[in-house]
C-alpha cells in the first residue's frame, strides 16, 4: 500500500469542498521508501461531515475528531482540522519527521524541517517542550523510533526527555504497550534501551518498571527486526529471566501465556535437546518461536521445518487425539468422578505421548484405571 491510494479520498473531500492531506506516518514513510500499513488523512471536514460523504465509516470510540473510513479498497482515519491551519497541526505532531503532509497532487508540506530531517536521520522535535507536556506518551515514541528507523536524536530533544522523563508514568498503559512492543521490535533496539537508561524515562513506565538492572539485562535483546508482538514480549520475559514480568500490562490473556511457555521451554532448552513431551505440551507455535529466539541469541537452534516434522510425528497433537476420554473412564469403572480422573487422564497422555503405550482405547482404558487404583 501507498499514500497513492488515498488519493480518490483527498479528491472527493477537496469536491465536497473541503481541504484535505495525507498526513503523518505515511507520508514519512513513503519519503523513506518503506511499505506503510495505515493512512492518516487530515480535513477541514467535521466528523459527521465525512460521515454523510463516505458511505462505509466507523466512529471511534476513543476520539470524536477521528473517523475510520473504507473506500477504494483501503482504509484511512480522517482528523478533522477543528478550524486549525494545516500547518499549525503539524507543528503539534511528535517528530519533524512525522510533522509531513502531501496534498492531492503529490506536494510536500513542511513546515518543520522534517524532510531534511529524514534525510539526515534525525529525531527532532518542533518544540521540544511543549510536545512532551502536550502529550508524554512521545517520550516513549522518540526511543520506539530510534529503534525502529535508527536515527540519531537530536540533543536538545534528548535533554527535554530527561527533564520530562517522570511524566511517562501518568500515560495509559495499553498507549505504553503500542509503542513498546515495536521498541522491541527495532533493529536499533540497543540504542532505544540505552536511550530509556540515560534519560530516565525506563524508571517511570507504568505497569513495568525498567531500572538500570533490567534495561542492562534487556541488552541481550537481538538486533533483529521482527513483525510479532508475540515475539516482543517472549524477548522481554527470557532476557528478564522472569515469567511474571508482563503480569501488570493490558495485555491478552493469550499473549501472556505465550510468553510465559516460551520462557520455560527456553530454560528447559539449555539442558535438553527438543523431545517429544515438550513439545506436545507447548505447541508448534511456541517451540518455533522458542528455536528463533535460540537462534537469535547464538545458540544452536532447529529450523522450523524440522519442528514441524517432529510435532507432526508425534502420537497424537492434542487432547482430543486420545483413544479414551473421561468419560469413558468414568463408564468402566462406575466410579464418581473426582481428581483422579484427571490423573488418570494425563497418565494416558503422557504415556502415549512419550511412545510409552499405543493410542489404542482398551489398552489405555486398563493401564489408566491400573494407575489410579481403579480396576
Ligand atoms: P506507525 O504507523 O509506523 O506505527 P506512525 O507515525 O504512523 O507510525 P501512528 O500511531 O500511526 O504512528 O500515528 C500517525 C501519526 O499521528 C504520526 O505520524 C504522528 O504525526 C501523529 N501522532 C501519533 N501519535 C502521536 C502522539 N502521541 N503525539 C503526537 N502526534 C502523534
Ligand atoms: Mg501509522
Amino acid at each position: 500500500m501507498t499514500w497513492v491510494q488515498a488519493i480518490p479520498i483527498l479528491k472527493k473531500l477537496e469536491e465536497s469542498g473541503h481541504s484535505a492531506y495525507v498526513v503523518g506516518g505515511a507520508v514519512r514513510d513513503f519519503l523513506l521508501q518503506r511499505p506503510i500499513t495505515d493512512v492518516d488523512v487530515a480535513s477541514s471536514a467535521a466528523a459527521d461531515e465525512v460521515r454523510r460523504i463516505f458511505p462505509k465509516t466507523v466512529q471511534m470510540n476513543n476520539n470524536h475528531e477521528t473517523v475510520l473510513l473504507f473506500h477504494n479498497g483501503i482504509q484511512a482515519e480522517v482528523t478533522t482540522l477543528r478550524g486549525r491551519e494545516l500547518k499549525e497541526d503539524l507543528q503539534h505532531r511528535d517528530l519533524t519527521i512525522n510533522a509531513l503532509a502531501m496534498d492531492v497532487h503529490g506536494e510536500l508540506i513542511d513546515p518543520t524541517g522534517g524532510q531534511v530531517d529524514l534525510e539526515q536521520g534525525l529525531l527532532r522535535a518542533y518544540d521540544p517542550a511543549r510536545s512532551f507536556a502536550d502529550d508524554p506518551l512521545r517520550l516513549l515514541r522518540v526511543a520506539r523510533f530510534h529503534s525502529e528507523l535508527g536515527f540519531a536524536v537530536d540533543p536538545l530533544l534528548k535533554r527535554e526527555m530527561t527533564q520530562f522523563a517522570e511524566t511517562i508514568a501518568t500515560v495509559a498503559k495499553e498507549r505504553v504497550v503500542k509503542e513498546l512492543w515495536q521498541l522491541l521490535a527495532g533493529s536499533g533496539v540497543q540504542g532505544a534501551l540505552s536511550l530509556l537508561c540515560e534519560t530516565g524515562v525506563g524508571l517511570y513506565l507504568p505497569g513495568l518498571r525498567l531500572g538500570d538492572v533490567e534495561l542492562k539485562k534487556l541488552q541481550t535483546i537481538p538486533s533483529v527486526h521482527w513483525e510479532s508482538e508475540c515475539r516482543s514480549w517472549a524477548e522481554l520475559l527470557v532476557s528478564l529471566r522472569s515469567a511474571d514480568a508482563l503480569s501488570e500490562l493490558p495485555l491478552a490473556n493469550k499473549t501472556k501465556q505465550v510468553g510465559q511457555q516460551i520462557w520455560r521451554m527456553y530454560q528447559h532448552r539449555m539442558r535438553a535437546a527438543l523431545d517429544d513431551g515438550s513439545l506436545y505440551e507447548n505447541g508448534l507455535e511456541v517451540a518455533v518461536l522458542t528455536e528463533e529466539i535460540r537462534k537469535d541469541r547464538g545458540l544452536q537452534a532447529l529450523r522450523a521445518a524440522d519442528v514441524k516434522a517432529q510435532f507432526d510425528s508425534l502420537p497424537i497433537t492434542r487432547r482430543s487425539e486420545l483413544a479414551i476420554s473421561g468419560k469413558d473412564l468414568l463408564n468402566a469403572c462406575q466410579d464418581q468422578p473426582g481428581p483422579w480422573l484427571a490423573e488418570a487422564l494425563a497418565f494416558a497422555e503422557y504415556a502415549v505421548v512419550t511412545r510409552q503405550l499405543e493410542n489404542k482405547r482398551e489398552l489405555l482404558l486398563k493401564a489408566a484405571l491400573k494407575e489410579v487404583g481403579r480396576h
